[in-house]
């Protein structure tokens, strides 16, 4: 099968699933909730597919989608104060066609880059509970076998870049323990296809590159600012041009 057609099959499963009973009644209550600012809108409040190009080299992994955020618009980081941040700097390295995008259906496209996240529920506090990323884990995992072109993943924050080493070590010969920090680059040796197989294919490199997240409270503190969000996306432009 075609891979952008695979990648939109496991897409459709995910809408459709319910694994996570809290999540799926949190989801309608958002919806029956919404503030007043957002009352003409009708929520997408179903779990949020990945999107982004299926030849992608670069990997964004965010950790949920926002109440009223990408669970309003039903696209990860559309309409939310993070995706300003990320949309922003993904055009200005040339990953995205604009520089911004508050609803799903306008001509906002990805280039050489797929995003998707931890879990795919907005969680009550955006605290997903253990057992609900353990749920959600198999699309991940599922989505680095098809992305086959992937070589360099940024998780956005600590939570996403600790899910993200768990799912790269179901997959990898040699994962060591590695420190959250911004802006570290680590590189790291995965097999092609289901790493639980005792001799997997071809391997490849992937470089694991950090940051904090775009959430506001980073960025209204200063924690995170744009030249140092840019830094990232230099580093990952270096490194699939192979000039890190
Ligand atoms: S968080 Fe993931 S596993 Fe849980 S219901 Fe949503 S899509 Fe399914």
């Amino acid at each position: 099968m075609e891979l952008g057609r695979e990648l939109e099959k496991l897409q459709e499963k995910v809408i459709h699933c319910r694994k996570c009973p809290r999540l799926v009644a949190y989801l309608q209550e958002v919806s029956d909730h919404r503030p007043k600012r957002f009352r003409d809108w009708d929520y997408w409040s179903k779990p949020l597919p990945s999107f982004g190009d299926p030849d992608a080299r670069l990997l964004i992994v965010g950790l949920a989608p926002a109440a009223n955020g990408g669970n309003r618009t039903g696209r990860m980081f559309t309409g939310d104060r993070s995706g300003e941040w990320l949309f922003e700097a993904l055009h200005r390295f040339g990953f995205a066609n604009r520089p911004n995008s508050v609803r799903r259906d306008d001509d906002f496209a990805l280039t050489d880059c797929y995003i998707t996240a931890t879990i795919r529920c907005a969680p009550p506090d955006n605290k997903p509970l253990p057992e609900e990323i353990e749920n959600c884990r198999p699309y991940f995992l599922k989505e680095l076998d098809l992305l086959k072109n992937v070589n360099v993943v940024v998780p956005l924050g600590q939570i996403a870049f600790t899910q993200t080493l768990k799912c790269l070590r179901l997959k990898s010969f040699d994962v060591p323990p590695l420190a959250f920090g911004h802006g570290k680059i680590f590189p790291i040796r995965t097999p092609v296809g289901n790493g639980l197989k005792p001799f997997p294919t071809t391997p490849r490199m992937i470089s694991l590159i950090t940051t904090y997240h775009p959430s506001q409270q980073n960025t209204q503190t200063g924690r995170l600012t744009r030249p140092m969000f840019h830094k990232i996306f230099k580093m990952v432009k270096e490194k699939i041009e192979n000039k890190g």
